[in-house]
């Protein structure tokens, strides 16, 4: 525990040394004003979803809640640059990586009707306290990035967590969905009053954090939800 503790603490430090360095494989140089390099740029493994109305995510989802349409960037596969990235955007500090692939698929979300309709980005918030302890919040800075790519408006601290929720790695399906239920809170509801919101997350798993802040939302009148990810992680 404190071996990896300080091998974070290490790679930290020589990602603070040398910042330019790609965000996902941690070799090479990123392309100009980019997050990442050019090979990986190509190949980090796309999901595209945001080509298709229905798709793994919107099919996890179905019968849950209303959405008018949801997608994730990237999949998530382990022991891979994916994972590398993801990893750096929490733990280590590369929070500029999150807003810039935000801004990124923002550009192109902007392109297609579904989200060309958006009004307002709000991210799922972290707990207080694990924010402090972190420094941010990675789903913030993803969706900061979105808006701007979006050219649209983002409201960070709409949604608060209600109580503290233990970590979720090691919980089935059934626990987290228990463990996450009525977590969350919108603060002044009138300001999302006939928005269509786009919500935030920076992985999707079993889409428990992603309801628990859908089901708020949704109760101000006339709201739209649409959904975005960085990854989607398998079920
Ligand atoms: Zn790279």
């Amino acid at each position: 525990m404190l071996i990896a503790g300080l091998s974070q603490l290490g790679e930290a430090f020589l990602d603070l040394l040398y910042p330019r360095l790609c965000a996902a494989c941690g070799i090479h140089h990123p392309i100009r004003d980019a997050a990442l390099c050019v090979s990986c740029q190509l190949e980090l493994p796309r999901t595209d979803y945001h080509l298709f109305e229905e798709n793994p995510i919107t099919r996890r989802l179905m019968g849950r809640f209303p959405l008018q349409s949801a997608t994730s960037m990237f999949y998530f596969v382990k022991d891979t640059p994916i994972q590398h990235l993801l990893h750096r955007i929490k733990y280590l500090g590369r929070k500029e990586a999150a807003w810039s692939l935000g801004r990124q698929y923002g550009r192109e979300l902007r392109e297609l009707e579904p989200y060309a309709k958006i009004d307002l980005v709000i991210p799922v918030p972290l707990h207080p306290s694990r924010e402090h302890q972190r420094g941010y919040n990675q789903s913030a800075w993803l969706a900061r990035g979105l808006a701007e790519g979006l050219d649209r408006p983002v409201r960070e601290r709409a949604l608060s967590r209600a109580r503290k929720t233990e970590t979720q790695t090691h919980k089935s399906r059934q626990e987290r969905l228990f463990n996450t239920e009525g977590a969350f809170l919108v603060r002044e509801p009138r300001r999302i009053i006939g928005k269509h919101v786009l919500l935030v997350d920076d992985v999707m798993t079993t889409g428990a954090t992603l309801e628990a802040c859908a089901l708020p939302l949704l109760q101000a009148e006339g709201v739209q939800l649409s959904i975005v990810t960085l990854a989607i992680a398998q079920d």
